[in-house]
């Protein structure tokens, strides 16, 4: 799908919302409460297949026995917080990224195995990202980004889409440009160490990772970290928790000297979900 066509289907998707939210018939009703659940997964769905469907979906792989012991140990920690099962996927693209959608997938690009240094860093990566859905952050920016464009009303009517498609579609078009306000990501930085910690991973590895990127040379910078800029305030926030928390934390060690070494077989081979 091209992004105009894209575009356009949220567009007209949004309208429809808008008129089956006016339309006053509340036996059809739902609470958000409801609702949520079921138009995450959907959304999660949606995206998927469109993953799927462009090739990018890493089916088998040496990269996987590396990936999985870590997104296990992770699952176990996060998945009481979360009323989906969470499931990881490597994904082929050029930048190394990760990312979780609603619905509990999340995506790790194949190369960030690489750029990462310890196994704690990419640890915090995947505890940051599945805290994002925990909080459901994708969701709530999402409503907050949509705009209604009264004129596609009509049309939208005709197609009757749900209100998860009309999410997910806006979702994929803007799947590597998502920015959260830093409010947000301290949250979630927060909340992915104690992720992290239950999980029994050094939750100084987000530390670390903050400290690579701010020597990196900015061509390297990772599309991760576009979407999560070097910021000390994150940094002081997550140190500030720690000390807060010194039963929990106190125990690991703040020297990336410490760090578990992490190393990805090279030229990994890969095949494809179709
Ligand atoms: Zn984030």
């Amino acid at each position: 799908m091209t992004e105009s066509t894209l575009l356009r289907f949220a567009l007209m998707a949004t309208a429809a919302l808008l008129v089956l939210q006016t339309s006053g018939d509340v036996s059809h009703v739902l609470s958000q409460e409801q609702t949520q659940g079921d138009d995450e997964q959907q959304m999660g769905q949606e995206v998927f297949n469109e993953l799927k469907a462009k090739g990018e979906i890493v089916e088998s792989s040496p990269l996987y026995d590396q990936l999985r012991p870590i997104a296990d140990a992770i699952t176990r920690a996060a998945q009481p917080q979360y009323n989906h099962p969470f499931k990881f996927y490597l994904v082929h693209e050029t930048q190394p990224n990760a990312f979780a959608t609603p619905g509990g997938n999340v995506y790790v690009v194949d190369s960030l195995l690489y750029f990462v240094k310890n196994t704690e860093e990419l640890a915090g990566t995947l505890c940051h990202e599945v805290s994002h859905t925990i909080h459901h952050d994708t969701i709530t920016l999402m409503e907050k980004q949509r705009n209604i464009e009264k004129r596609e009303v009509g049309a939208a009517v005709l197609l009757g889409p749900t209100r998860a498609h009309i999410l997910a579609i806006a979702l994929i078009g803007k799947l590597h440009s998502l920015i959260y306000s830093r409010d947000a990501e301290s949250r979630v930085d927060l909340t992915g160490s104690d992720v992290c910690v239950a999980a029994g991973y050094n939750p100084w590895g987000l530390v670390w990772l903050f400290q690579d990127f701010k020597n990196a040379n900015i061509a390297q910078v990772p599309q991760l970290l576009s979407d999560h800029p070097n910021d000390q305030h994150r940094v002081d926030a997550l140190e500030r928790h720690f000390r807060k928390n010194p039963q929990a934390f106190g125990k690991f060690n703040s020297d990336k000297r410490s760090a578990t070494p992490f190393s990805a077989p090279k030229n990994a081979s890969e095949t494809f979900l179709h």
